[in-house]
């Protein structure tokens, strides 16, 4: 019988820590406390508002610096939603709602339009385009067929050929219905799956699907989740499986009229602890099956207190230097690696801002690290006055890094030479970003050691690590942990 009087302490207030909270409480666990060092919750999702004037009006919009968007298969973040009574808008958008209508151009400017036959028309291109839906199709065959059970949440035996866990699919998918997809877990053996382990461009070779990356690249690469010769399959079809990479080809995306951050503002409003803002955990100590945390408040007075259990939603690469860490945990955490995402808002020179997002692919190769590789384009009623988001990223194994500096300068320029020129930048940042292990660490079963540390001292890890660096696949690990250990 689990013992719902426990008191836990959650670290951390992001989607990953508050969805726990949530399902703590459905599970009649009401003894809990979060710390959030902050001053807001919803962590990565940071939704700004900004002035903005058009036509002589002037209003005050949602501006987006982190999450912007999800997908059918968002079925934890649905949860969320429920929960907080805040919903997304699309994927039929109404006019003035965010969209996610997109263009591609070239860096000098030029649009393109690689993904229509008609337009531009040669008998290259549609050789290309043919090509590539016979790989689509074959991919799907493959992710259904040699590779069944890769599209659970999380990475559990799939090293040793296994899979294990709460199915991420919607209808027709690893055996799920359309009245019950969520939570179904699905559980098996199939060796194929240790194919996941190789590099995303080295899977696609070995299956002779290789066109298909340039579907995947926009919403994988241009989103900061790094390159295909660095990123393991698993990470990369995990993330985005056959349904969700369709749903960005076909746009049935959603967004958040008031920004991604109110779907966890509106969490912490209903949850009976709302998460304790301004503290940040600076020490864990596990002695004696307890679990004591020192925390820090804005004025910098600390406090210890004691608890029964702890889970981490926060970078593990970090707590290890704040925890007691036994050797074992130093070890394995000091593998895990992340992308630096760089972003920030831009405004324009007056009437010059694009009216649509774009997509610079051939800024998405690890040779132009620190070059704008997107803009989004949140609000298309402002036509040419809208503000815009523009990314990079700044790291790749095997390449320098490029410093913050030169990518944020590297942006500016680009913006510029697709036509789009710079007048203010807001709320510039580098984004520590999707944590994950290399291919080498995948495949000689890392995700399986971290399974195999849950629950040991009372500590209970979640986040972004345990599955991916998404809005959904951290709330569904939040799912997952409760359900199991809890
Ligand atoms: C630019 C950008 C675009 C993105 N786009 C999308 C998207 O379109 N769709 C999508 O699904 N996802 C997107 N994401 C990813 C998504 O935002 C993250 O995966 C998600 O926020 C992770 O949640 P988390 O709770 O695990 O971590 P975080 O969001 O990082 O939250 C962790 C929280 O812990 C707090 N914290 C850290 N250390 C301590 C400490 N010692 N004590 C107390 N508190 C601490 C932090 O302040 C933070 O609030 C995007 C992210 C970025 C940055």
């Amino acid at each position: 019988m689990p013992n719902t009087k426990e008191r836990i302490c959650i670290i951390g207030g992001g989607p990953a820590g508050l969805s726990a909270a949530m399902y703590l409480e459905k599970k009649g666990y009401e003894n809990y406390v979060i710390y959030e060092k902050l001053n807001k919750v919803g962590g990565k999702c940071w939704s700004p508002k900004i002035k903005v004037k058009h036509n002589g009006v002037e209003q005050e919009l949602s501006f987006e610096t982190g999450a912007i968007m999800g997908a059918i298969t968002y079925h934890a973040v649905s949860e969320m939603e429920e929960f907080g009574g805040y919903y997304h808008v699309g994927p039929n958008w109404k006019p003035g709602e965010p969209n996610m209508r997109r263009e591609f151009r070239k860096t000098t400017g030029e649009v393109e339009h690689p993904f229509e036959p008609k337009v531009d028309f040669s008998f290259k291109k549609l050789k290309g385009l043919l090509k590539l839906k016979k790989q689509m199709k074959k991919l799907n065959k493959l992710m259904q067929t040699k590779y069944v059970g890769y599209d659970c949440y999380g990475h559990l035996g799939v090293a040793s050929g296994k899979y294990k866990g709460i199915s991420k699919g919607v209808e027709g998918y690893c055996g799920s219905t359309k009245e019950n997809s969520f939570p179904n877990y699905i559980e098996g053996e199939n060796p194929n799956l240790k194919d996941l382990a190789l590099p995303f461009s080295e899977f696609c070779k070995l299956n002779k699907i290789e066109e298909v990356q340039r579907i995947w690249i926009a919403p994988f690469t241009s989103f900061g989740y790094g390159f295909f010769d660095e990123i393991s399959a698993a990470h990369v079809m995990k993330y985005l499986d056959v349904t969700t990479a369709l749903e960005f080809v076909h746009m049935g995306l959603w967004t958040w009229p008031e920004g991604t951050q109110q779907i966890y503002e509106h969490v912490n409003a209903k949850l009976k602890h709302p998460a304790v803002l301004e503290t940040e955990v600076v020490k864990v100590e596990r002695p004696d099956g307890k679990v004591r945390v020192t925390i820090k408040d804005a004025k910098g007075k600390q406090k210890v207190e004691e608890f029964d259990k702890l889970i981490v939603t926060t970078p593990l690469d970090y707590f290890k230097d704040y925890a007691d860490a036994t050797e074992e945990e130093k070890e394995l955490f000091s593998k895990i690696r992340h992308e630096r995402y760089i972003d920030y808002i831009a405004t324009f020179e007056e009437g010059k801002s694009p009216t649509i997002s774009g997509y610079l692919v051939e800024n998405m190769v690890p040779e132009r690290l620190g070059h704008a590789m997107v803009y989004y384009n949140r609000w298309e009623h402002l036509g040419a006055d809208c503000p815009h988001t523009v990314y990079a990223l700044a790291n790749h194994e095997g390449s320098d890094d490029v410093s913050y500096d030169f990518a944020q300068q590297t942006m500016d320029e680009d913006m510029k030479k697709v036509g789009f020129p710079i007048k203010e930048k807001l709320f510039p940042q580098e984004v520590y970003y999707f944590p994950h292990v290399s291919c080498k660490d995948y495949q000689e079963g890392w995700y399986d050691k971290l399974e195999a540390l849950q629950g040991t001292k009372n500590t209970f890890y979640a986040g972004e690590i345990v599955g991916f660096g998404d809005m959904e696949d951290t709330c569904a690990a939040s799912k997952d942990l409760i359900h199991r250990f809890f």
